[in-house]
C-alpha cells in the first residue's frame, strides 16, 4: 500500500483501459508530469468500451432523484473539471418534463432534486422553440452540462498525447507485466479480481430527423427508468437508456418500444426519425452503485455505474492527490 511517506509523485504510471475513467486518470497524471502509458485492448474506435454506448450528461442536480449525496459531491467537483479542461463544452442545462398521467412522478422528481426552476409553458418553450405546447410546465437544470462520449473520448485522447502521455491501442495489458504505478480502469473486465462487480445493461438509440431541434438533454418522467433524448448535432439524438439487471447486449423489442415511445412523446416529428444506430452497453457496478477507488499493490477505479462521465474527472484527481500528497478521500477510496 501507498503511504504518505512514499513519495510517487515522478514515477512512471500505466493505466489500463482508455474508457472515460482510464482517459481521465491518464490526463491528470500526464499534466501532473509523470511519464504515462495508457493501454487499450479496443482500436482507437473505443467500441470495446462502455463508454461508448453513453449519453454523456453531466448532471449532478438530476441524478440526485435517485443517487448518494457523494455522487453529487464528486459530480459539481467534475463539474469545474470538465469546464476548466474542456472550456467548449456545452453547460445548456437540462429539461425535465412529464405528460398529465406522470404528474405525481414529475412532483415527487422535484422535490428529490435541486438545482432547478420551474417553467411554464411560455418558460419551456422559450427556451426550446420545438417543445412549444407540448408540455404544461417543465423543471430547468441550468448548471448541467452533457459531452458526446465518441467525440470527447478521442479529444481526451489526443490531450494524454499532447501532454507527453502514450497511448498503446489493440493491447491486452496485464497489470502483473507493468512497473510503476498501475491504474486499473478496466471496467466490467476487472471483475476477474473484483468479483461483485456487475453489470447493468443500458440500451440506447440513435435517430435522425431534421424536424426537431433541442439544445440541450430532455428527460421525460417515467415510471421505470430516467429516459430522456440528447441532441447529438447533425440532427442526431440519442434515445436512453433502460437499465436492466442482465448482461447480454442485445437492444429487446420491449427496450426499443419504450426508448422510441418516449422519443414520440417528447415530440410527434420522432415518429418520422430515422433509426441510425440500436446498442447497448454494461455499466460497471458495484453492490451499492457507487464509485470505490480500491488501493492495493496497484490502484483500481471502478463502480463508475450510470455515471462515468459525471465522476470520471473527480476520481482521476482523487487518485492523483493519493500518489502525491497520500490524500485519502474516506468515502470513496479503500486502502486494502
Ligand atoms: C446507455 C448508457 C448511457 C449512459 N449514460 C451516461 C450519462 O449520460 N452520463 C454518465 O456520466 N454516464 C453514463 N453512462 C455510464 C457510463 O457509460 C459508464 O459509467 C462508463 O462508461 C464506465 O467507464 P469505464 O471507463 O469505467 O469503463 P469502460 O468505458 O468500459 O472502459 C474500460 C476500458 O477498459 C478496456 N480494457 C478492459 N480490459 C483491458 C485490458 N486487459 N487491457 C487493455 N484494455 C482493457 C476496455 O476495452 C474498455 O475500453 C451510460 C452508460 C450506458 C450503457
Amino acid at each position: 500500500m501507498y503511504q504518505k511517506s512514499d513519495p510517487r509523485g515522478d514515477s512512471p504510471v500505466s493505466i489500463i483501459g482508455a474508457g472515460i475513467a482510464g482517459a481521465w486518470q491518464a490526463l491528470l497524471f500526464a499534466q501532473a508530469g509523470h511519464a504515462v502509458t495508457l493501454y487499450e485492448r479496443s482500436d482507437a474506435e473505443m467500441t470495446l468500451a462502455t463508454s461508448h454506448w453513453a449519453g454523456g450528461m453531466l448532471a449532478p442536480w438530476c441524478e440526485a432523484e435517485a443517487s448518494e449525496p457523494v455522487i453529487g459531491r464528486l459530480g459539481i467537483r467534475s463539474l469545474d473539471l470538465w469546464r476548466e479542461h474542456f472550456p467548449e463544452t456545452p453547460f445548456n442545462g437540462s429539461l425535465v418534463v412529464a405528460h398529465a398521467r406522470d404528474r405525481a412522478d414529475f412532483e415527487r422528481f422535484a422535490k428529490l432534486t435541486t438545482g432547478h426552476v420551474r417553467l411554464d409553458a411560455r418558460g419551456l418553450s422559450d427556451l426550446e422553440p420545438s417543445l412549444d405546447g407540448r408540455f404544461r410546465d417543465g423543471l430547468f437544470y441550468a448548471g448541467e452540462g452533457h459531452v458526446e462520449p465518441r467525440k470527447v473520448l478521442p479529444e481526451l485522447h489526443a490531450r494524454i498525447e499532447a501532454a507527453g502521455g502514450t497511448i498503446k491501442f489493440d493491447c491486452d495489458a496485464d497489470a502483473r507485466d507493468l512497473d510503476g504505478i498501475v491504474i486499473d480502469c478496466r471496467g466490467l473486465s476487472a471483475r476477474d479480481e473484483q468479483p461483485e462487480l456487475r453489470g447493468v445493461k443500458g440500451e440506447m438509440i440513435i435517430v435522425e430527423t431534421n424536424e426537431v431541434e433541442l439544445s440541450r438533454p430532455v428527460r421525460l418522467i417515467h415510471p421505470r427508468w430516467p429516459l430522456y433524448v440528447i441532441p447529438r448535432g447533425d440532427n442526431k439524438f440519442m434515445l436512453g437508456a433502460t437499465s436492466i439487471e442482465a448482461e447480454d447486449t442485445g437492444v429487446s423489442v420491449r427496450s426499443a418500444l419504450e426508448l422510441l415511445g418516449a422519443a414520440y412523446a417528447v415530440h410527434p416529428a420522432f415518429a418520422e426519425a430515422r433509426i441510425v444506430e440500436f446498442g447497448s452497453g454494461l455499466r460497471p457496478a458495484y453492490p451499492d452503485n457507487l464509485p470505490r477507488i480500491t488501493v492495493d499493490r496497484k490502484i483500481a477505479v471502478n463502480g463508475l455505474y450510470r455515471h462515468g462521465f459525471l465522476l470520471a474527472p473527480a476520481l482521476a484527481e482523487l487518485t492523483l492527490g493519493y500518489v502525491q500528497r497520500g490524500a485519502i478521500d474516506n468515502e470513496v477510496m479503500r486502502c486494502v
